[in-house]
């Protein structure tokens, strides 16, 4: 199996994120899911679909749900997957992660807690098993594009 660099796909991510139509009450996020020979499976951003959707989320629904490469894939968010959201009727991220069966998380920066409180998508998804990866060097250019947005 090939190591994947995290940092290109990250700033691959990060790419997408600026990508994403600006709302005040929103993140913009990119993310991409790699597979397990370096090339890349699908990409997402916030908004890119319809109004609501997230980064993963579009990313996931462009595949079949029983994509074989899943299985080995790494997903690299800019933010980390919420584990609960605005929108009921939608499943949080946390969740289509877990149901997709990716094992390797890559995020680079955690929640805030400017739209929902105590985002636990890290917690979940290591308790299930699968491996997150930090890349806290890379936050800042991740947060770049959210800076409309009254962070606390
Ligand atoms: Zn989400």
């Amino acid at each position: 199996m090939t190591e994947l660099d995290h940092t290109y796909w990250m700033k691959r991510a990060i790419e997408l994120a600026k990508l994403c139509p600006v709302v005040e009450g929103a993140f913009s996020v990119g993310a991409v899911i790699v597979g397990a020979d370096g090339t890349e499976i699908s990409t997402g951003y916030s908004r890119e679909t319809d109004a609501k959707v997230h980064a993963e989320e579009s990313a996931l629904d462009k595949l079949d749900k029983a994509d074989p490469r899943l299985a080995t894939a790494t997903i690299y968010s800019t933010l980390e997957p919420c584990s609960e959201r605005a929108t009921k009727t939608r499943l949080p991220c946390t969740d289509r992660i877990l149901e997709a069966k990716i094992p390797t998380v890559v995020i680079a920066w955690r929640e805030p807690s400017t739209f929902v409180q105590n985002c636990v998508g890290v917690e979940k998804l290591s308790q299930e098993g699968v491996t997150v990866v930090e890349l806290p060097e890379l936050a800042d250019a991740a947060m770049q594009m959210n800076r409309h947005l009254n962070l606390s």
